[in-house]
């Protein structure tokens, strides 16, 4: 054992990227908090499978507390049924399974091939794992549409109604309508109270893809932003994104669970359980039979933290993006490109040159900070220009770690115009 942590330490470790570093930024930052890595070890520890109630009651039923839990810190209704996947790009797939289900129940039985065309619909910003859960369903790439989504990258609302509107007319079957809550790109909101009512007017299965930004859903700052989303028909949330919890945990909340467990049920004769059948099975709501006890370490995260510890600790994210987003706006070469709601600031190094030296530059001061070790970042494509983004997400990240890296930001995009001045 000490040769192979040995070599753990000094073959594995130096090859990782540490998303568990206070200066991560990439991506969405994340936290494998200390009570979470305890409960992940326990659950390691136990190694029981939660496929159906009695192969592991507690599995089962810390599940459903923990998953009821945060429903409540949330602030949904009682209605809401959670589930925990391993991600949201699962997450997302059943729930769209569920909403093809509800649609064509005539599918359910003789598969797709038999049914109409239908359609899911999400922004043009909507994370890649909405347009793979497509595919994956069979719905095929006209199978989804992307809707155009407006200046500040929120989806354009009266362009679904009409896209919806004309696909009908058109006798394509609306599936589902996609919102995001803190998108990929830049963590913008989807108008989800609007977006609620055109699934309303118009019948359809409405999923909100809330697997970032939900936790601000407990703040009570940024709760307003959220409201609507309790109409959804199912909502995805990642505490292995912005609450503390170590991958992986994706929660899966459904008002129609009944509408789940249809897509999923399927009780060959080995899995069913004699005598009380009223206790959940988890096999039935979702492709996988053997389940992680993944609750365990969400409860922990949830029990060590409490409501006020959750948001003390969002709110500190959130005021770090806002500290960045000041030096940024304080200096004229650096300009900060979406509206920031929490805590992931998507900018750009912009002293005025044209836009595809703009951008290579701004790939390479990524490539410079990356390399010099001092942080970690990761770039996107928004308006056709290729920006940094900067995702404050990890319990350890401290004042001096932004100060950090607004340094580097500063030495890199000094290097680079120097670079290019001299070609
Ligand atoms: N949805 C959004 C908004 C995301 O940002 C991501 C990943 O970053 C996903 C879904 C997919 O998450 P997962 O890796 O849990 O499948």
């Amino acid at each position: 054992m000490e040769q192979v942590l040995a070599d753990f330490r000094d073959h594995v470790v130096p090859g990782l990227t540490h998303w568990n570093h206070p200066r991560f930024f990439g991506y969405f930052a994340i936290t494998a908090s200390g009570p979470g890595i305890l409960g992940e070890m326990l659950a390691a520890a136990l190694n029981v499978n939660a496929m159906v109630w009695r192969s592991s009651p507690a599995g089962t039923e810390l599940e459903e507390l923990t998953t009821d839990w945060l429903r409540q810190l949330l602030g949904l209704p009682e209605i809401f049924d959670g589930v925990i996947n391993d991600t949201a790009s699962s997450s997302t797939l059943y729930a769209l399974a569920a909403a093809r289900d509800a649609v064509w129940p005539e599918a359910h039985e003789d598969g797709l091939f038999a049914a109409q065309p239908g359609r899911v619909y999400a922004s043009d910003q909507a994370h890649s794992s909405v347009e793979k859960a497509v595919l994956t369903l069979g719905l095929g790439r006209t199978g989804f549409r992307a809707i155009p989504s407006d200046a500040a990258f929120r989806m354009d609302v009266d362009a679904l109604r009409r896209i919806v509107r004309s696909d009908i007319a058109q006798g394509i079957r609306p599936v589902a309508i996609v919102a995001t809550l803190g998108t990929t790109s830049s963590a913008s909101m989807d108008p989800i109270a609007e977006i609620a009512d055109v699934a309303r007017e118009l019948g359809v299965w409405l999923h909100v893809d809330a697997a970032y930004g939900a936790p601000a859903a407990i703040v009570p700052e940024t709760a307003a932003l959220f409201r609507g989303w309790e109409s959804a028909d199912s909502i995805v949330v990642n505490p292995h994104k912005w609450l503390f919890t170590p991958i992986d945990c994706s929660v899966l909340y459904c008002s129609r669970p009944a509408d789940l467990v249809r897509a999923f049920s399927i009780v060959p004769e080995y899995l069913r359980s004699s005598g009380d059948t009223s206790a959940r099975n988890l096999m039935d709501y979702g492709v996988s039979l053997g389940r992680r006890f993944r609750a365990l370490k969400l409860w922990f995260v949830l029990r060590y933290f409490g409501r006020e510890g959750i948001v003390e600790r969002l709110r500190e994210h959130m005021r770090l993006a806002a500290e960045l987003v000041s030096r940024a706006e304080e200096h004229q070469a650096w300009q900060v490109v979406a509206p920031v709601h929490f805590a992931t600031v998507v900018l750009r190094f912009a002293p005025g040159w044209e836009a595809a030296r703009e951008d290579e530059a701004n790939q390479r001061i990524i490539e410079r900070v990356n390399r010099s070790g001092e942080a970690f970042l990761t770039h996107t494509v928004l308006d056709g220009r290729t920006v940094i983004r900067v995702s404050i997400g990890n319990l350890k990240t401290a004042p001096s770690d932004v100060d950090r890296l607004w340094k580097a930001l500063g030495a890199a995009a000094e290097a680079v115009a120097g670079d290019q001045a001299g070609r």
